[in-house]
Protein backbone atom coordinates (compact mmCIF):
# COMPACT_ATOMS: atom_id res chain seq x y z
CA UNK A 1 0.00 0.00 0.00
CA UNK A 2 0.58 3.31 -0.86
CA UNK A 3 0.13 6.77 1.17
CA UNK A 4 -0.43 9.53 -1.42
CA UNK A 5 -1.23 13.12 -1.27
CA UNK A 6 -2.19 15.67 -3.52
CA UNK A 7 -2.42 18.98 -2.96
CA UNK A 8 -3.49 21.56 -5.10
CA UNK A 9 -5.09 25.15 -5.14
CA UNK A 10 -8.56 24.00 -4.16
CA UNK A 11 -8.18 20.91 -2.68
CA UNK A 12 -5.64 18.55 -0.65
CA UNK A 13 -6.53 14.92 -1.29
CA UNK A 14 -5.24 11.67 0.12
CA UNK A 15 -5.59 7.97 -0.61
CA UNK A 16 -3.99 4.60 0.32
CA UNK A 17 -3.68 3.10 -2.54
CA UNK A 18 -3.00 -0.93 -3.58
CA UNK A 19 -0.89 -2.24 -5.87
CA UNK A 20 -3.44 -2.67 -8.46
CA UNK A 21 -4.31 1.44 -8.29
CA UNK A 22 -7.35 0.71 -6.91
CA UNK A 23 -7.96 3.46 -4.02
CA UNK A 24 -8.87 3.29 -0.05
CA UNK A 25 -10.00 5.64 2.48
CA UNK A 26 -9.77 8.74 -0.09
CA UNK A 27 -10.40 11.95 1.48
CA UNK A 28 -10.42 15.48 1.08
CA UNK A 29 -10.30 19.29 2.26
CA UNK A 30 -10.67 22.76 0.23
CA UNK A 31 -7.28 24.25 0.45
CA UNK A 32 -7.18 26.74 3.45
CA UNK A 33 -7.92 30.17 2.05
CA UNK A 34 -5.76 33.22 3.34
CA UNK A 35 -4.62 31.43 6.18
CA UNK A 36 -0.22 30.86 6.64
CA UNK A 37 1.97 28.36 6.19
CA UNK A 38 1.08 26.56 9.06
CA UNK A 39 -2.75 26.75 8.67
CA UNK A 40 -2.57 25.39 4.94
CA UNK A 41 -0.47 22.93 6.54
CA UNK A 42 -3.21 21.84 9.34
CA UNK A 43 -5.29 20.62 6.56
CA UNK A 44 -2.43 18.27 5.13
CA UNK A 45 -1.96 16.98 8.34
CA UNK A 46 -5.88 16.37 8.85
CA UNK A 47 -5.84 14.09 5.83
CA UNK A 48 -2.76 12.00 6.88
CA UNK A 49 -4.53 11.71 10.33
CA UNK A 50 -8.16 10.54 8.62
CA UNK A 51 -5.77 8.53 6.59
CA UNK A 52 -3.84 6.55 9.98
CA UNK A 53 -7.43 5.89 10.80
CA UNK A 54 -7.95 3.32 8.35
CA UNK A 55 -7.30 -0.37 9.35
CA UNK A 56 -5.06 -0.65 6.40
CA UNK A 57 -2.44 2.13 7.61
CA UNK A 58 -0.39 -0.38 8.85
CA UNK A 59 0.02 -2.13 5.64
CA UNK A 60 1.21 1.17 3.91
CA UNK A 61 4.93 0.92 3.11
CA UNK A 62 5.95 4.01 1.10
CA UNK A 63 4.46 7.80 0.74
CA UNK A 64 4.30 9.90 -2.83
CA UNK A 65 3.27 13.42 -2.05
CA UNK A 66 2.52 15.12 -5.63
CA UNK A 67 2.16 19.04 -5.11
CA UNK A 68 1.26 22.22 -7.57
CA UNK A 69 4.71 23.76 -8.52
CA UNK A 70 7.10 24.67 -8.54
CA UNK A 71 8.81 22.04 -7.05
CA UNK A 72 12.57 22.03 -5.51
CA UNK A 73 12.51 17.72 -4.71
CA UNK A 74 16.44 18.52 -4.04
CA UNK A 75 15.15 20.02 -0.94
CA UNK A 76 11.79 18.96 -0.17
CA UNK A 77 10.24 21.89 -0.84
CA UNK A 78 7.44 23.47 -2.52
CA UNK A 79 5.97 27.31 -3.69
CA UNK A 80 2.52 26.40 -5.86
CA UNK A 81 1.84 29.40 -7.28
CA UNK A 82 -1.97 29.19 -6.33
CA UNK A 83 -0.81 28.88 -2.36
CA UNK A 84 0.76 32.20 -1.88
CA UNK A 85 1.64 30.80 1.88
CA UNK A 86 3.97 28.47 0.74
CA UNK A 87 7.17 29.69 -0.15
CA UNK A 88 9.93 27.07 -0.18
CA UNK A 89 7.77 25.46 2.58
CA UNK A 90 9.02 22.25 3.17
CA UNK A 91 6.09 20.02 2.53
CA UNK A 92 7.84 16.62 2.19
CA UNK A 93 9.55 16.88 5.76
CA UNK A 94 6.18 18.37 7.63
CA UNK A 95 4.42 15.11 6.19
CA UNK A 96 7.60 12.75 6.98
CA UNK A 97 6.91 14.14 11.01
CA UNK A 98 2.90 13.56 10.61
CA UNK A 99 3.26 9.95 8.86
CA UNK A 100 5.50 9.51 12.38
CA UNK A 101 3.69 10.85 14.57
CA UNK A 102 0.85 8.26 13.34
CA UNK A 103 3.60 5.35 13.74
CA UNK A 104 4.13 5.18 9.84
CA UNK A 105 8.05 6.30 9.53
CA UNK A 106 8.04 5.30 5.84
CA UNK A 107 10.33 6.59 2.82
CA UNK A 108 8.53 9.68 1.07
CA UNK A 109 8.86 10.83 -3.00
CA UNK A 110 7.87 14.57 -3.32
CA UNK A 111 6.57 15.00 -7.58
CA UNK A 112 5.69 18.10 -9.07
CA UNK A 113 2.26 17.59 -10.77
CA UNK A 114 3.57 17.24 -14.22
CA UNK A 115 5.80 14.37 -13.26
CA UNK A 116 3.05 13.24 -10.74
CA UNK A 117 0.70 12.85 -13.83
CA UNK A 118 3.28 11.78 -15.88
CA UNK A 119 4.02 8.68 -13.71
CA UNK A 120 0.13 7.97 -13.83
CA UNK A 121 -0.07 8.00 -17.41
CA UNK A 122 2.73 5.67 -17.10
CA UNK A 123 1.52 3.31 -14.93
CA UNK A 124 -2.61 3.08 -15.64
CA UNK A 125 -3.40 5.51 -18.54
CA UNK A 126 -2.05 6.28 -21.87
CA UNK A 127 1.51 5.90 -22.06
CA UNK A 128 0.47 2.59 -20.45
CA UNK A 129 3.44 0.05 -22.46
CA UNK A 130 5.45 3.17 -24.27
CA UNK A 131 9.02 3.07 -22.76
CA UNK A 132 9.79 6.77 -23.85
CA UNK A 133 6.75 8.95 -22.95
CA UNK A 134 6.49 12.66 -22.53
CA UNK A 135 3.22 13.58 -20.61
CA UNK A 136 1.73 17.26 -20.05
CA UNK A 137 -0.81 18.87 -18.85
CA UNK A 138 -2.38 21.93 -20.47
CA UNK A 139 -4.64 23.69 -18.41
CA UNK A 140 -3.86 27.40 -17.05
CA UNK A 141 -0.12 26.63 -17.20
CA UNK A 142 1.50 24.26 -19.06
CA UNK A 143 3.20 21.16 -17.63
CA UNK A 144 5.21 17.70 -17.98
CA UNK A 145 7.38 15.25 -17.09
CA UNK A 146 9.18 12.15 -19.07
CA UNK A 147 9.41 8.68 -19.04
CA UNK A 148 12.65 7.27 -20.46
CA UNK A 149 13.51 3.82 -20.41
CA UNK A 150 10.49 3.18 -18.55
CA UNK A 151 12.02 5.09 -16.03
CA UNK A 152 10.12 8.17 -14.31
CA UNK A 153 12.91 11.02 -15.16
CA UNK A 154 12.00 13.61 -13.03
CA UNK A 155 15.31 15.71 -12.85
CA UNK A 156 17.39 16.56 -9.80
CA UNK A 157 14.92 18.68 -8.77
CA UNK A 158 12.11 17.30 -9.83
CA UNK A 159 11.18 20.12 -12.94
CA UNK A 160 12.78 17.29 -16.24
CA UNK A 161 10.06 17.57 -18.72
CA UNK A 162 8.75 21.19 -17.80
CA UNK A 163 7.69 21.82 -21.50
CA UNK A 164 5.71 24.95 -20.77
CA UNK A 165 9.13 26.92 -20.73
CA UNK A 166 10.65 25.89 -23.83
CA UNK A 167 10.63 28.27 -26.71
CA UNK A 168 9.34 27.33 -29.49
CA UNK A 169 9.61 30.92 -30.82
CA UNK A 170 13.12 32.26 -29.74
CA UNK A 171 12.13 35.77 -30.70
CA UNK A 172 8.41 35.85 -29.59
CA UNK A 173 6.82 37.74 -26.78
CA UNK A 174 8.37 37.77 -23.58
CA UNK A 175 7.28 35.06 -20.95
CA UNK A 176 6.88 35.27 -17.33
CA UNK A 177 9.17 33.25 -16.78
CA UNK A 178 11.89 35.50 -18.33
CA UNK A 179 12.36 34.05 -21.29
CA UNK A 180 10.91 34.22 -25.06
CA UNK A 181 8.04 32.54 -27.04
CA UNK A 182 7.68 29.48 -24.70
CA UNK A 183 4.74 26.89 -25.39
CA UNK A 184 2.93 27.98 -21.88
CA UNK A 185 2.67 31.59 -23.19
CA UNK A 186 0.91 30.41 -25.82
CA UNK A 187 -0.75 27.03 -25.66
CA UNK A 188 -1.59 27.81 -21.98
CA UNK A 189 -5.65 28.56 -21.57
CA UNK A 190 -4.60 31.39 -20.34
CA UNK A 191 -2.92 32.41 -23.26
CA UNK A 192 -5.60 31.16 -26.01
CA UNK A 193 -8.06 33.43 -23.91
CA UNK A 194 -5.65 36.45 -24.07
CA UNK A 195 -4.61 35.85 -27.67
CA UNK A 196 -8.21 35.56 -28.80
CA UNK A 197 -9.78 38.39 -26.74
CA UNK A 198 -6.68 40.37 -28.57
CA UNK A 199 -7.34 39.56 -31.64
CA UNK A 200 -11.06 40.77 -31.25
CA UNK A 201 -13.07 37.51 -30.23
CA UNK A 202 -15.79 37.93 -27.58
CA UNK A 203 -18.24 35.17 -26.08
CA UNK A 204 -21.50 35.68 -28.03
CA UNK A 205 -23.36 36.02 -24.70
CA UNK A 206 -21.87 39.59 -23.20
CA UNK A 207 -21.84 37.49 -20.04
CA UNK A 208 -20.57 34.46 -21.66
CA UNK A 209 -17.42 32.71 -20.54
CA UNK A 210 -14.72 34.39 -22.20
CA UNK A 211 -11.98 31.64 -20.06
CA UNK A 212 -10.46 28.73 -22.94
CA UNK A 213 -13.71 26.88 -22.81
CA UNK A 214 -15.37 29.49 -24.07
CA UNK A 215 -12.93 30.34 -26.89
CA UNK A 216 -13.29 26.09 -27.52
CA UNK A 217 -16.95 26.13 -27.53
CA UNK A 218 -16.70 29.01 -30.74
CA UNK A 219 -14.25 27.10 -32.23
CA UNK A 220 -16.53 24.05 -32.50
CA UNK A 221 -19.08 26.66 -33.69
CA UNK A 222 -16.82 27.64 -36.60
CA UNK A 223 -15.96 31.38 -34.81
CA UNK A 224 -12.75 32.13 -37.30
CA UNK A 225 -10.92 33.65 -34.44
CA UNK A 226 -11.43 31.15 -31.88
CA UNK A 227 -10.53 28.56 -34.24
CA UNK A 228 -7.38 30.42 -35.55
CA UNK A 229 -6.38 30.55 -31.65
CA UNK A 230 -6.78 26.97 -30.72
CA UNK A 231 -4.81 26.66 -34.70
CA UNK A 232 -1.84 28.63 -33.14
CA UNK A 233 -1.70 26.61 -29.97
CA UNK A 234 -1.89 22.87 -31.39
CA UNK A 235 0.77 24.60 -33.67
CA UNK A 236 3.51 25.36 -30.49
CA UNK A 237 2.45 22.04 -28.97
CA UNK A 238 3.17 20.23 -32.02
CA UNK A 239 6.67 22.22 -32.36
CA UNK A 240 7.39 21.16 -28.57
CA UNK A 241 6.34 17.62 -28.94
CA UNK A 242 8.34 17.28 -32.19
CA UNK A 243 11.54 18.81 -30.21
CA UNK A 244 11.40 16.61 -27.40
CA UNK A 245 11.23 13.21 -29.35
CA UNK A 246 13.68 14.32 -31.73
CA UNK A 247 15.96 14.93 -28.26
CA UNK A 248 15.02 11.84 -26.23
CA UNK A 249 13.17 9.69 -28.87
CA UNK A 250 9.77 9.56 -26.74
CA UNK A 251 6.94 7.72 -29.65
CA UNK A 252 4.08 9.14 -27.52
CA UNK A 253 2.68 12.13 -25.96
CA UNK A 254 0.09 12.08 -23.84
CA UNK A 255 -2.12 15.35 -22.87
CA UNK A 256 -4.39 15.83 -19.98
CA UNK A 257 -5.45 18.91 -18.39
CA UNK A 258 -7.98 21.39 -18.47
CA UNK A 259 -7.61 22.40 -22.24
CA UNK A 260 -7.65 18.42 -23.19
CA UNK A 261 -10.77 18.12 -22.71
CA UNK A 262 -11.88 20.45 -25.54
CA UNK A 263 -11.04 17.19 -27.53
CA UNK A 264 -9.98 17.63 -31.08
CA UNK A 265 -10.44 21.21 -31.35
CA UNK A 266 -6.45 20.99 -29.07
CA UNK A 267 -5.48 17.27 -31.16
CA UNK A 268 -6.87 17.98 -34.78
CA UNK A 269 -4.49 20.95 -34.50
CA UNK A 270 -1.81 19.47 -33.05
CA UNK A 271 -1.53 16.43 -34.87
CA UNK A 272 -2.02 18.33 -38.25
CA UNK A 273 1.23 20.84 -37.68
CA UNK A 274 3.03 17.64 -36.19
CA UNK A 275 3.91 16.37 -39.55
CA UNK A 276 5.93 20.13 -39.80
CA UNK A 277 7.91 19.58 -37.09
CA UNK A 278 8.63 15.60 -36.95
CA UNK A 279 10.05 15.46 -40.14
CA UNK A 280 13.03 12.96 -39.27
CA UNK A 281 12.30 9.32 -39.93
CA UNK A 282 12.90 7.94 -36.13
CA UNK A 283 9.60 10.44 -35.09
CA UNK A 284 7.55 10.11 -38.00
CA UNK A 285 5.51 7.53 -36.02
CA UNK A 286 5.40 10.08 -33.14
CA UNK A 287 1.41 9.90 -31.82
CA UNK A 288 -0.61 12.26 -29.62
CA UNK A 289 -3.30 11.32 -27.56
CA UNK A 290 -5.63 12.39 -24.48
CA UNK A 291 -4.83 11.48 -21.11
CA UNK A 292 -6.60 8.58 -20.20
CA UNK A 293 -6.97 9.21 -16.15
CA UNK A 294 -9.31 11.82 -14.72
CA UNK A 295 -10.47 13.15 -11.44
CA UNK A 296 -8.27 10.74 -9.11
CA UNK A 297 -4.69 11.23 -11.35
CA UNK A 298 -2.91 13.42 -9.02
CA UNK A 299 -3.63 10.76 -5.98
CA UNK A 300 -2.62 7.86 -8.40
CA UNK A 301 0.38 9.84 -9.81
CA UNK A 302 1.57 10.55 -6.33
CA UNK A 303 1.40 6.98 -5.66
CA UNK A 304 2.90 5.57 -8.87
CA UNK A 305 5.72 8.75 -8.37
CA UNK A 306 6.92 6.83 -5.02
CA UNK A 307 6.54 3.40 -6.56
CA UNK A 308 8.70 3.97 -9.39
CA UNK A 309 10.70 6.42 -7.55
CA UNK A 310 11.79 3.98 -4.51
CA UNK A 311 12.01 0.79 -5.72
CA UNK A 312 12.50 -1.99 -3.29
CA UNK A 313 9.58 -0.57 -0.86
ZN1 LIG B 1 8.50 30.75 -20.01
Amino acid sequence: MTVAVDIGGTKIAGALVHPDGTMTATTRRPTPRGADGDGVFAAVAEVVAELAGSPLWSAAVRCGIGSAGPVDTSRGTVSPVNIGAWRGFPVQARIEAELARHGAALPTVLAGDGVAMTAAEHWLGAARGHANALCMVVSTGVGGGLILNDRLHPGPTGNAGHIGHISVAFDGEPCVCGSRGCVESIASGTAIARWARAQGWTPADPHGDASAAGVAAAAEAGEPVAVAAFDRAGRALAAAIAATATLVETDIAVIGGGVATSGDTLFAPIRAHLADYATLSFVRGLRVVPAALGTHAGLIGAAAAAAMLLPGT
